[in-house]
């Protein structure tokens, strides 16, 4: 009977590298993706597609299985025993949390190997050969973990050891460049899937980090909404109280998005459409009124001259209509998130 692998699939091309790898050898793979509210975009997406289709895109039809993880990967963000990578990414935490869920869904199934992309070396915090032990060995995996892309570089695992899987067929990439990934995309192939480099959450983004370290402070619940994760990497952030932000797009998609995605909440725009739309994020005051009209102003055509005619909108009610004076800029500065 063929030996059965779990594999890590975060929807980057490493991991899917790892599952045909795997199936070349005659191993039977099943994918398993953790969903933890941070993923990159086009990853969620290409995660969706195989969930809807039933089969990772690009392998021999492994099931691919999702997971969430959103609670507990968000207790790590707020209090990681290991720190932070470039961002907010707390990479060691999230490794071993995921290593030690997906060992316990192998074991359940009876399932004899995890598998991820790794790569030796080409992510400093997380992907050094120290690092590599360390999160095998606090996930409770040690031995159990193949990494295909790079075992030859690495010491055997259980399953290497009892002679169940042949050591010289496993490759051997290593560091940063990713030529060798993109030659076997191709031998492979595995085109269609999102490149793995940038790492594989949104968190390690400075700009995401800043105002999910904001949002955090302010939340004193453990969960957070959804919407409000949502929104981090999209539009201007502003902080203009203690519960309240306005988001202002940057253009005139985020606009659509931030329209369609106001819910019960306001939003404000210049009364002749051409401006940003601001999202109103919280409970706000007649004084945050004259703020959130002031942003819409600042970011309309007609900021140049003077005050500015705009709307506040809210669900199905009549609009309401104000007068927006364009905010100083080193105020605008300071509200900045
Ligand atoms: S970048 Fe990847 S490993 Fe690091 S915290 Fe985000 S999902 Fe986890």
């Amino acid at each position: 009977m063929a030996i059965r692998a779990l594999a890590l699939v975060s929807g980057g091309l490493d991991g899917l590298l790892a599952v045909r790898w795997l199936e070349r050898q005659g191993i039977h793979v099943v994918g398993l993706h953790f969903r933890t509210g941070f993923v990159h975009r086009a990853r969620e997406v290409w995660i969706d597609a195989a969930r809807a289709k039933g089969e990772l895109p690009g392998s021999g039809a492994a099931r691919l299985d999702v997971v969430d993880l959103r609670e507990a990967y968000l207790r790590l963000v707020r209090e990681p025993r290991h720190g932070y990578g470039s961002g907010l990414n707390p990479c060691l935490d999230c490794r071993v949390l995921m290593l030690r869920t997906a060992d316990a869904i192998a074991r359940e199934r009876g399932i004899e190997l995890l598998a991820t992309g790794d790569v030796l070396g080409q992510r400093a915090m997380e992907q050094s050969r120290h690092a590599l032990e360390r999160i095998d060995a606090e996930a409770g995996v040690a031995g159990r973990v193949l990494r295909p892309l790079s075992a030859a570089l690495l010491e055997p695992c259980d399953a290497e050891r009892a002679g169940t899987l042949d050591r010289s067929t496993f490759l051997r990439l290593h560091g940063r460049a990713r030529r060798a990934q993109e030659r076997l995309r191709e031998e492979l192939e595995c085109g269609g899937c999102p490149a793995s480099s940038g790492g594989c959450c949104r968190l390690a983004d400075r700009h995401v980090a800043r105002r999910m370290r904001d949002l955090l402070s302010r939340s004193e619940s453990p969960g957070i909404h959804p919407d409000a994760i949502a929104l981090l990497d999209r539009g201007r952030h502003f902080r203009l109280g203690h519960a309240l932000k306005a988001v202002v797009a940057r253009n005139e998609e985020e606009s659509r998005w931030l329209t369609e995605h106001a819910g019960e909440r306001w939003t404000c725009r210049a009364a002749d459409g051409h401006g940003a739309v601001v999202l109103v994020d919280g409970e706000c005051s007649g004084r945050d009124l004259d703020a959130i009209a002031g942003l819409a102003a600042t970011y309309s055509r007609s900021s140049g001259a003077g005050c500015v005619a705009v709307e506040l909108r809210r669900c199905a009610e009549p609009p309401v209509s104000r007068e927006g004076v364009p905010i100083d800029p080193d105020r605008v500065a300071d509200w900045r998130i």
